[in-house]
């Protein structure tokens, strides 16, 4: 009897950790990517449509919010970063500017290609060793 609870026990902590360590990724864990050489992060409504105002620009650099100085004139749109850099695309209006984007998200979704992206991210996120505080310590 005990040897039976233990098997079972054993197997549980098997299928814990193995779900502990590799949660299937769902297109909800697709939030953020680069697009036109900039960093973009969004967020899913609860019915699996991405809330267009939610598409933010962030610095590849830094990953500082750029979306406090978004400059539009006739040219270009300019995103210049406090860290220095500046980042540009092609003057488009912003509801144009987030067709783009949610069409280059679309596309990763339905080609599944998000889900390399996700764990790349994941990888970089929390390496499998070493002292995450440390690394939050070098920004
Ligand atoms: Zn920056």
């Amino acid at each position: 009897m005990l040897i039976v609870v233990g098997v079972g026990f054993y197997v549980l902590m098997v299928i814990w950790e193995t779900m502990r360590r590799s949660p299937a990724i769902t297109f909800r864990d697709y939030v953020e990517d680069d697009f036109y050489g900039i960093h973009w992060g969004w967020q899913w409504d609860y019915d699996g449509t991405l809330i267009r105002r939610s598409l933010r620009p962030y610095c590849p650099a830094c990953k500082r919010d750029l979306s406090f100085t978004i400059f539009i004139d006739g040219s270009s749109i300019d995103m210049p970063c406090i860290c220095g850099k500046v980042f540009s695309l092609p003057a488009v209006s912003l509801d144009r500017l987030n067709d783009w984007l949610t069409r280059e998200i679309d596309v990763n979704i339905r080609t599944r290609k998000f889900v390399s992206i996700v764990e790349k991210q994941r990888a970089q996120i929390s390496p499998p060793t070493g002292d995450k505080r440390a690394s939050d310590m070098s920004m």
